[in-house]
């Protein structure tokens, strides 16, 4: 016996996530099809104990198109990116007036399903799907963005906990800000050089390929973690089994469950996150990947007592 805890991430956002490079026309079937797969995920969550921190952008908490108005920071307080593509506030325009008319932009509903569903964390993914790193994103629009995102929250009896960083684009001095507002653990990335945070531009094509290639073989190790510490980095990204590299998704699942391994031997800490909406096409196969990854925790469990943690109580309750 060992040990070791097995954390899971989902960054929930729908099109906030993807609306940079991305429509309703080009990527709304997978953002509904993640939709439909959540339910579907916490069965599965629910049956086996297993506990998932839900990274939730802000806007998705609100009822409406009138409540997400009146939560959004002040004009003066809104980021003003180099890149204007980024900022969401771009895009206010095209948001339907609720979550009946425009579920690829509201999920109050779905929030609501995963806050009570045993062992789930609502956590946050910032209230804009907010890019820390990208230039002309001030810390003083930061910081009110986190605020807006506490405040949604709040207001629905939900305290956060947690973040993610879109894009893993923070500095220490956005870490600073977490801990007066109640936010304890954040998502940090692995140490290799490919997984470095960095704003758009640096996420260079060597970097990108070094990352798939490390995700089918595993070449730059497990990436696990000593648990306890306020960074409960990721291990892997989950890729969605899809396209040409479908082939190669079970050998994707092999490494990341080597990996989930060497944690519980070692009392080491295994973090993987991805996307609802990354189930939301080839939903069934996506689904039966998890849950051969679910019967591996569970043997890991039987075997060395690996245990299942969200974010927020990684390393054991404070
Ligand atoms: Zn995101």
């Amino acid at each position: 016996m060992s040990g070791g805890e097995l954390v899971l991430s989902l960054d929930f956002e729908l099109l906030w996530g993807v609306r940079d490079h991305a429509t309703r026309e080009s990527y709304g079937r997978h953002i509904l099809g993640g939709r439909e797969a959540i339910p579907q995920m916490l069965a599965r969550f629910e049956r086996h104990g297993i506990a998932a921190t839900w990274a939730t952008v802000g806007a998705l908490f609100c009822g409406s198109r009138e409540e997400l108005l009146e939560a959004l920071p002040p004009e003066e307080l809104r980021p003003r990116y180099a890149n204007a593509a980024l900022s969401n506030y771009r895009y206010l325009d095209e948001i339907g007036r609720d979550e009946a008319l425009d579920p690829c932009y509201f999920a109050a509903s779905l929030v609501a399903r995963i806050a009570a569903c045993p062992g789930q964390e609502i956590a946050t993914h910032t209230m804009s799907h907010f890019y820390g790193l990208e230039a002309g994103a001030s810390l003083e629009s930061f910081v009110a963005d986190l605020d807006a995102a506490c405040k949604v929250a709040a207001r629905r009896g939900i305290t956060l906990r947690s973040i993610v960083f879109p894009r893993n684009q923070y500095a220490a001095a956005h870490l600073d800000a977490l801990r007066p507002r109640g936010i304890r653990r954040y998502r940090g990335t692995p140490q290799a050089w490919a997984y470095r945070p960095a704003a758009g531009p640096g996420q260079t094509l060597p970097r990108r390929a070094l990352r798939l290639l490390d995700a089918h073989t595993g070449v730059l190790g497990p990436h696990l973690y000593r648990p306890g510490g306020d960074n409960v980095p990721a291990s892997h990204f989950l890729r969605p089994r899809a396209g040409r590299l479908a082939a190669l998704h079970p050998r994707h699942l092999s490494v990341i469950e080597r990996a989930m391994t060497r944690a519980a031997r070692s009392g080491a800490g295994f973090h993987l996150w991805w996307h609802p909406h990354n189930f939301g096409a080839e939903t069934e196969a996506n689904l039966a990947g998890l849950d051969r990854l679910i019967a591996h925790f569970k043997r890991l469990q039987g075997d060395y007592g690996m245990v299942s943690r969200c974010m927020a109580e990684s390393g054991g309750r404070e």
